[in-house]
Parts: C-alpha cells; structure tokens; sequence
C-alpha cells in the first residue's frame, strides 16, 4: 500500500472533513480523510465515540477548523477577527470575507494553485502583482477591482499550468473573474456568505472568541 498520510492529512483527519490542503492529491482516492474517515492516532477510531462533544469543544473544533483551512496562525487568525468585530454585518460572516480576501487565497480561488500552500508559496517568492506592483504578503487584504496578475516569472512555471487544469475541473466562484490567457484575475463584488464555498459554522467561531 502506497504512502498517503502526512501532517497535512492528519488536521483533515482530526477535525473529520476534507480541507482541500494537497491540492491534486485531495481529488483522488489516494485522500485520507476517504481511506481513513476517524481521527489519527492510537485512540483516534474510538475518539469521537466516548462522550457528547461539549459547547466549548464545538466552538474550538470549528474554530480550528477554518484556522487551517486557510493554513494561518491563531495569532493572525485572531487578529483577523479583532479587525472585522466592529464592521456593520454579520461577524462571523465577515471574518470568513476577510479571510476569503487575502491575497494567497485570492490566488488560489483565481485557480493559479493547487492549494492555499501553494498559493502563499507563489506570493513569498513574488510571483504576484496586485495592480501591477510586486506584492509579497500572503495576508495582503484584496480589494474588489483590483487586478491580481502572475508576473513574468510566475506565469511559465509548470506548477501554475497543472493548478489551473485542476481548477478548470472544478467550480469556479462567482464573485472572481479570471482572464486565464493573462493570468490575471479581479474580485468583482464583495462576497455573500452563500458564495464562499466554506462548510463551516462561522457563528460557534465568534461565540469562542466572545467569552
Ligand atoms: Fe489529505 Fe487533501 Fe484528503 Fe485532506 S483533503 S486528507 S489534505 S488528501
């Protein structure tokens, strides 16, 4: 039998649902999450089956959760929401806009990645132009209009080519408008909850953050 787990892997196991943190790998059956659908570790099959899950460990696991799916620290994650706590709406729906709206998950919402990962990888190594100027923060905040583009050297790597036939594969989100041709792409409106293809109780996030 093939190697298949890894660190990346186990957090989809703990937390029971399929991240999406390997990129092609997580659309074939080689996924742990599909050959091994129980929490890693000696006790991981009986984990979940011992006691109810409190409240609190509710909000933690969803916190956690969101936390890695876009693969960032509790420190960025937390000041994320301090950022949008006073905003008008609804909050935990603005924490996951806010989220949605860094630039490397811009970059791989846009297709020109495999995996969030991937998409910080390409930011760090300033591959990505945000309205023509060399952005190398992965948590930059992209503002809807702005034109996110793979400069010159980003737009011939392999690892570009082979994210963006897997993307073409999938479902494209409504609220990015991608020129594919020229590598390029912009946020085209401000993203409602039900356009974020995140399945994720947002509110048990803002109730752990509010205690
Ligand atoms: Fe691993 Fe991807 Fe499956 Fe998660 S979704 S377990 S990262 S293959």
């Amino acid at each position: 039998m093939g190697r298949y787990t890894d660190a990346s892997c186990k957090l989809c196991r703990r937390e029971g649902t399929k991240l999406y943190l390997k990129g092609t790998r997580c659309m074939t059956e080689k996924c742990a999450v599909e050959k091994r659908a129980y929490a890693p570790g000696q006790h991981g099959q009986t984990a979940g089956r011992r006691r109810k899950a409190s409240q609190y460990s509710r909000q933690l696991r969803e916190k956690q959760k969101v936390k890695r799916i876009y693969g960032i620290s509790e420190r960025q994650f937390r000041n994320t929401f301090q950022r949008v706590l006073h905003d008008q709406g609804v909050t935990g729906e603005n924490l996951l806009i806010a989220l949605e709206s860094r630039l490397d998950n811009v970059v791989y919402r846009m297709g020109f990645a495999a995996s969030r990962k991937a998409a910080r990888q390409l930011v760090h190594h300033r591959h990505v132009e945000v309205d023509g100027r060399v952005v190398d923060v992965p948590s930059y905040r992209v503002l809807p209009g702005e034109e996110v583009r793979l400069g010159a050297s980003g737009r011939e790597l392999e690892s570009v080519a082979a994210a963006m036939d897997l993307a073409a594969r999938g479902q494209p989100v409504r609220w990015i408008a991608v020129d594919r041709e020229a590598r390029a792409g912009r946020i085209t409106e401000r993203p409602s909850r039900d356009a974020i293809p995140v399945a994720a109780q947002e509110q048990l996030i803002v109730e752990l953050y509010s205690k």
